[in-house]
């Protein structure tokens, strides 16, 4: 028998306001769009798919219900830093101690572990990636591995073992990155975001297949505005390229997502949360 594949569905689950292209402008928006948070748990529900929300600390009691509903039926919960702001833009003291607190507070009020991480804009060092092991978490998803990404920082893993493309850990700390694929000879990132949404369905999904067919680990992200079926606000003293990352391919990103679920299921990759892919992995050790 080959050897099993895994596929990861997480949403970084904030706000609307919080995409960079709207909280660095002084464009004033009074809608949220987290209404796309239960229309990806309606297509994951549809699949019997369960998934990890990496939510913002300061949002997560605002929506207490939603993620309370979501955990009963066995989605999982963790952290997408204590505000939707670069790790990078604050001190390693601070990150330590803010961290911490959301972590508590969510484990507190939610009843549940918190024991992952993701950067918001994957902006995460070597540095504050040793206070995440410090804090007690398990495992990380902030390793995008493309330079060109704004905020992005390379880790540094060379000392870690990587067990199969894109699964890393050192001591028993994880590190579940981005997949790739290679477009070129350069690696293109094409887990989610605006890399999949915003290029070309047919030329994507095709990537994407490239890669699964050659690998055994998948992760897909993205965000509720993505899913909203509340109308997009047009903000019109955005930039052209921004206006374009908020409404392109929105209404066909539902359908798009199915297709790459169909995609996963017929190439034999099995569903994971990335807590269970941390038990699983854990054992193989
Ligand atoms: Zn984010």
């Amino acid at each position: 028998m080959s050897k099993q594949k895994y596929a990861v569905f997480t949403m970084d689950v904030e706000a609307f306001t919080d995409t960079e292209c709207i909280s660095a402008s002084s464009e004033n928006v009074n809608v949220d769009l987290l209404d796309g948070l239960d229309e990806y748990i309606k297509i994951l529900d549809k699949h019997s798919i369960k998934c990890t929300l990496f939510t913002v600390g300061s949002l997560a009691p605002k929506i207490a219900d939603k993620l309370k509903k979501a955990i009963s039926s066995g989605h999982k919960l963790a952290l997408h830093n204590f505000e939707h702001i670069a790790p990078m833009d604050v001190s390693p003291e601070v990150f330590k101690e803010k961290t911490l607190k959301a972590k508590q507070t969510l484990s507190d009020m939610f009843g549940t572990e918190i024991s992952g991480f993701r950067a918001p804009y994957f902006s995460l060092d070597n540095k504050r990636l040793e206070i995440l092991k410090e804090l007690g978490f398990k495992y990380d998803s902030s390793n995008l591995g493309f330079s060109k990404a704004r905020h992005t920082v390379n880790l540094d893993l060379s000392n870690f073992k990587e067990h199969t493309e894109g699964i890393f850990s050192d001591n028993g700390f994880f590190e579940f990155s981005m997949s790739r694929q290679k477009i070129f000879g350069m690696p293109y990132p094409i887990s989610g975001g605006g890399y999949v949404r915003l290029s070309n369905w047919g030329f994507i999904k095709g990537l994407i297949k490239q890669y699964l067919q050659r690998n055994d680990y998948y992760v897909f992200y993205l965000h509720p505005f993505e899913l909203t079926k509340q109308k997009i606000p047009v903000l019109k003293d955005l930039k052209s390229y921004d206006k374009y990352y908020l409404q392109s391919g929105i209404s066909s990103y539902k359908k798009h997502i199915e297709q790459l679920i169909v995609m996963l299921k017929n190439l034999g990759y099995e569903f994971v949360t990335f807590e269970e892919l941390y038990e699983k992995m854990s054992k193989s050790v």
